[in-house]
């Protein structure tokens, strides 16, 4: 057992902000004066009002939305999100048009075709394992939706541009990389997150969603499939993950107040990257698996000369305080997920640690 905390790179669940985790703590056992822990308040009172609408809120102004989109929370994470897109937005003969990125990506499609639905996988990168982001992609001219996943947190690839779709609009799986950057919304019809990641704990999914979607959408689903039932009852048709909307809360007001916005946020992500590839690229014992425009500013994969030293460096890395530097099981290799939270002094400790490491085993 350690009573330190550590510099913590997991995928997701992954770090959060400091300042939100103690602030967690120093407000549970009396929340805003309620007497009880937002864990006990009820969702129906005034002290949950307060802040699932200022979570509402803060994502709106960081995002700069205006009235056309929703702001909900939905449980079942983003895996669930794979499903109700289809179920929503496609009847009958309607199409999409789906991108293959990787993993995630693979699931989405997936639930179409579990739910007989038409679709095209107008783009994929499976032929290089998924090591770039697939451009001039070619749009299906009357697909309902194009389905696309942002970030690819296994693969450690991202795209930096989202697409021009002919106004089609992009519905999008941001799981990794919300609030990690500002975006042009005029292209998306629905982002969402799972909010282990970026947002929060796990459970909770955020789901932006603009009127003309809702407006689309299929009125015949079971009602906590259909995104209308969120954005008509502000996600609380029934008991929502109230912890997980308090915490992405405090995660959006900090990146507000302690980082400066989204603009600067992205600044940080965009130094906190470039210094840990610049290092990795200036190697000859680490590098990177993504290929070159596709990299990822949230999930840095990388390889050593051999499995043997992989296993070696993430044991080593651990007994250094440094956590979570194993590449996904599906991959294998290293990965540094760093995300908003992990700070400049995570970035600096992790390459000097990678240095050493290299000293060490050449
Ligand atoms: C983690 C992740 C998911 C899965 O999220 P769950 O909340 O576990 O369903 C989906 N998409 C991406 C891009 C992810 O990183």
């Amino acid at each position: 057992m350690t009573d330190k905390r550590i510099f913590n790179f997991n995928a997701g669940p992954a770090a959060l902000p400091l300042q939100v985790l103690e602030e967690i703590k120093a407000s549970f056992l009396n929340f805003n004066q309620s007497g009880m822990s937002i864990t006990e308040v009820s969702h129906r009172s005034s002290y949950f009002d307060d802040v699932i609408n200022d979570a509402v809120d803060r994502a709106k102004r960081l995002l700069k939305l205006d009235d056309r989109f929703h702001v909900l929370f939905i449980q079942g994470g983003a895996s669930l999100q794979f499903a109700m897109i289809p179920m929503n937005f496609l009847s009958g003969d309607d199409t999409a048009d789906y991108v293959n990125t990787g993993t995630w990506s693979t699931k989405a499609i997936k639930e179409a075709e579990i739910l007989k639905k038409n679709y095209t996988v107008v783009a994929s990168s499976e032929d290089k394992n998924f090591s770039y982001i697939p451009q001039n992609i070619e749009f299906s001219n009357d697909a309902k939706y194009v389905h696309l996943t942002s970030n690819n947190t296994i693969k450690g690839t991202q795209f930096h541009e989202f697409p021009d779709t002919n106004g089609i609009p992009i519905l999008c799986d941001m799981s990794s990389d919300i609030f990690s950057r500002p975006l042009d919304m005029e292209k998306f019809g629905l982002i969402y997150a799972g909010a282990q990641k970026n947002l929060g704990p796990s459970g909770t999914c955020m789901a932006i969603i603009r009127q003309d979607m809702l407006d689309m959408a299929k009125e015949a689903l079971p009602s906590m499939l259909k995104y209308s039932t969120y954005s008509s009852k502000n996600s609380m048709y029934n008991t929502p993950p109230c912890f997980g909307v308090y915490t992405i809360d405090l995660v959006l007001k900090w990146i507000e107040q302690e980082m400066g916005g989204i603009e600067k946020m992205e600044e940080y992500n965009i130094k906190k990257a470039g210094l840990l590839y610049d290092f990795i690229d200036s190697s000859s014992f680490y590098r990177t698996t993504a290929a070159k425009d596709s990299k990822s500013l949230m999930n840095v994969t990388f390889r050593l000369p051999n499995e043997e030293l992989e296993k070696q460096f993430v044991v080593k890395a651990t007994e250094n305080g440094l956590g979570g530097l194993k590449g996904h099981r599906s991959v294998g290799g290293c990965r540094a997920s760093i995300y908003n939270a992990t700070t400049m002094e995570g970035i600096n400790t992790l390459i000097q640690f990678m240095e050493t490491f290299e000293k060490e085993n050449k």
